[in-house]
């Protein structure tokens, strides 16, 4: 018997044969984040593979009879999906594995368009926890939706083809930067200058105009995709990165993308249910909205439309409806998939070394995550995690615990408490990265991929 702890490598626990399967993963994976740039597009990925799998409209099934077994899905809003193979008996709980597909990035304002130093710009608002000054000096591409004046809503998607155009946001050069580079890093670049370069030529406007670049840009905006400038007030635009997330290192043992967190764990939660059939109990994938600025709102986790959905499945059964949904809950384990800050070698003076996660050691499980005093957690009952690592261990899942980071550092919170509150037992479990938040991001492929195992054979039993 093993006495002492000692943390797994993936890579040491690992054959040719899950080698390759790691690799197959990372691959299938990179290129639905390359696709999956926003929480829109992420649905639109989800439910297109989901549908491809054999999954039905929900809304489709309350209307006959829904039997074990059964595949569903829930588009909301074009926001949040869940996806549902139905058990013996939803009443006795389930087993839910639940992402967000939001991320932070930065969103276009109402009133976005003005004209400057002879080149037309665009006001952005930060979405989520973002350090401002990694967001200037690299290529980004505009996504979203604008309904127009015959309520059609209209999507736009510029900048991810090669062949693109993209827009710009600048940073001061470094020769006149004496002052900027003696402000606080947090204050280097503020909210109010993340003012994207939208266009530069005037020609054939009027010279009188105040605003000929402007002008020449509303001509093409509404030549290309109909808008006018007052459209803008009641859009969605986001801007991220643009282009494809790409392999890093050598070995491409690691993926750079943007919006691993919480796409990583949202690809892993669809990979495992996707490839399920006839659970003994109900599974289910949740891809939820608004993670990154408190799960407020209807498309977030503390949204009702979950709960909603869940009453319609059990009032096609007799019974009150209330009372089965509290059971239902009661007997609900979630793993609340979510990323966890992976050690850093350049910064290792946040972390605990003993207890931080470290990459390439496998999906990550949070019994707590919060600041301070734990303050905003649900801390996970050791009976439920205490099974969950013996479920892991059983089927060759490398697993670790992590902390984020040193006591008193910092913190962060996930949508666990949300479920825990309905009286789920809900753990945190995700994949450990590095520069979270950051525009672009890493993972591990091995991490990606323990994930996907731990929570394929979660939600199996
Ligand atoms: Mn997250
Ligand atoms: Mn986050």
């Amino acid at each position: 018997m093993e006495l002492g702890y000692k943390r797994k490598n993936v890579w040491f626990e690992t054959d040719m044969a899950e080698k390759k399967a790691v690799f197959e993963y990372g691959e299938r994976y990179r290129k639905f984040i390359s696709k999956a740039k926003t929480e829109r597009l992420a649905v639109t990925e989800i439910l297109s593979r989901a549908k491809e799998a054999g999954f039905k409209p929900l809304e489709e099934a309350l209307r006959g009879e829904i039997k074990p077994g059964d595949k569903l899905y829930l588009n909301h809003k074009n926001k949040s999906a869940v996806l549902f193979v139905m058990g013996r008996n939803l009443e006795d709980g389930m087993n839910i594995v639940g992402a967000h597909l939001d991320a932070p990035r930065l969103d276009v304002k109402p009133l976005p368009l003005y004209e400057d130093g002879n080149m037309a710009l665009m006001k952005t608002h930060y979405y989520g926890g973002v350090k401002t000054y990694q967001w200037v000096c690299t290529p980004l591409a505009l996504h979203g939706v604008y309904t127009n004046a015959d309520g059609e809503t209209v999507h736009i998607n510029v900048g991810e083809n090669p062949d693109d155009p993209v827009l710009y946001i600048t940073d001061l050069l470094i020769h006149l930067s004496k002052d900027q580079m003696q402000k606080k890093l947090a204050e280097g670049i503020t909210g109010e200058q993340l003012n994207a370069v939208i266009g530069q030529c005037s020609f054939g406007a009027d010279k009188e105009s105040k605003h000929p670049v402007k002008d020449n840009l509303l001509g093409i905006l509404n030549r290309k995709y109909g808008m006018t400038e007052r459209d803008f007030l009641t859009a969605e635009f986001e801007l991220v990165p643009a282009g494809p997330a790409r392999d890093v290192g050598l070995d491409r043992a690691m993926i750079a993308g943007h919006g691993h967190d919480d796409r990583v764990c949202s690809y892993a939660g669809l990979e495992a249910i996707l490839n399920l059939s006839n659970p003994e109990r109900t599974a289910v994938g949740l891809f939820v909205d608004k993670e990154e600025v408190g799960s407020m709102g209807n498309t977030g986790m503390e949204g009702a439309f979950f709960d909603h959905a869940l009453a319609e499945i059990l009032a096609k059964t007799p019974g009150d409806v209330f009372l089965r949904l509290g059971r239902c809950y009661q007997g609900t384990r979630v793993l609340s998939a979510d990323v966890t800050n992976g050690h850093d070698p350049s910064f290792p003076e946040v972390d605990d070394p003993l207890n931080g996660s470290k990459i390439g050691h496998g999906v990550s499980l949070s019994k707590y995550t919060g600041s301070r005093g734990k303050s905003g957690c649900n801390d996970a009952n050791a009976e439920f995690i205490g099974g969950l690592g013996r479920l892991f261990d059983a089927h060759g899942v490398v697993w670790q615990t992590s902390e984020l980071g040193k006591v008193d550092q910092g913190g962060g919170g996930t949508i666990a408490y949300i479920l825990a509150n309905k009286g789920a037992e809900v753990v945190d479990c995700g994949t450990p990265m590095l520069s979270m938040h950051a525009p672009t991001e890493l993972v591990a492929k091995a991490d990606a991929y323990m994930t996907y195992k731990a929570y394929r054979c979660f939600l199996e039993n």
